[in-house]
């Protein structure tokens, strides 16, 4: 009997892989037997990643719809989209100026909409696919440095459920996975100091910060054919946070 966990013969591409959340979701497909492809601006870091995983790489930054329409055609066909970069400019909701706006739209929000607009007609054309856009914790409460994530990330995963919508029908599910505190580069970035980092771990219900395998098994989850039936939806793997 074929696993439902299986996806040998799967073609898989992941954004935002040569570290963090991207990296161990492209681990863990490439571990269930899907063909992987993974891509990232800096190819140094990309190229370790890709040969340590057995993947392989296309350089890309998604923040440019050039790069994006470059890598998808080098990719060629794929089953298993999952959409990752890193976070959008940060700062009071008061002081972010439109350029950080225009940047964190383009790389925060357009990314998924072109990589999955690039994609999706493959997928339902073969009656098949998945798309997964990491999003964050910030969508369900906003915190109050990362008012570009809180608003573009509400606005991805609502963009993410009008897609399911259209596509559901043709085998194609769509849908997001919201990381909370996952101990990565990012969130060295996000926190000021140790204290801040110490005062927010005590507000996590499961009292440390989760890992990105932990995020990683959820995506590989939605890729595989025993979640075909779950489509539009948000997975937050927090620890509790948003309990
Ligand atoms: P990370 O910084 O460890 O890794 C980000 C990856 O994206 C790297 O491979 C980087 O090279 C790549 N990348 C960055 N900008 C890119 C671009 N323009 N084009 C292509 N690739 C690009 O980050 P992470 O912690 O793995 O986070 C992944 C996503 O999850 C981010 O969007 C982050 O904001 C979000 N998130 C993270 C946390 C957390 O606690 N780590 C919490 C909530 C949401």
């Amino acid at each position: 009997m074929t696993s439902l966990f299986d996806l040998s013969g799967k073609r898989a591409l992941v954004t935002g892989a040569s570290k963090g959340i991207g990296l161990a979701s492209a681990r863990l497909l490439s571990q269930l037997g899907a063909q992987v492809t993974v891509s990232a601006r800096g190819e140094a870091d990309l190229v370790r990643a890709a040969s340590e995983i057995g993947a392989r790489a296309i350089v890309a930054d998604v923040s440019h719809a050039a790069e994006i329409e470059r890598l998808v055609q080098e990719a060629g066909e794929i089953d298993i989209l999952v959409s990752n970069a890193g976070g959008p400019p940060t700062g009071l909701p008061s002081l972010v100026d439109d350029e950080g706006w225009q940047r964190g739209f383009e790389l925060t929000f357009m990314s998924t909409v072109r990589l999955s607009r690039a994609l999706v007609g493959g997928m339902r054309a073969r009656g098949w696919g998945r798309v997964i856009t990491i999003t964050s914790l910030t969508v369900g409460r906003p915190s109050l440095g990362l008012p570009v994530s809180n608003a573009l990330r509400a606005g991805v995963t609502n963009f993410a459920r009008s897609l399911a919508l259209e596509v559901a029908r043709d085998g194609v599910t769509v849908n997001t996975v919201a990381p909370g505190y996952t101990a990565t580069e990012r969130l060295q970035e996000v926190f000021k100091s140790p204290e801040d980092a110490e005062r927010v771990m005590s507000r996590i219900p499961a009292a440390r910060f989760g890992s990105a395998d932990e995020v990683a098994s959820a995506v590989a989850y939605l890729s595989t054919a025993g979640a075909a039936y779950i489509t539009g939806q948000e997975i937050l793997v927090d620890g509790g946070w948003s309990i």
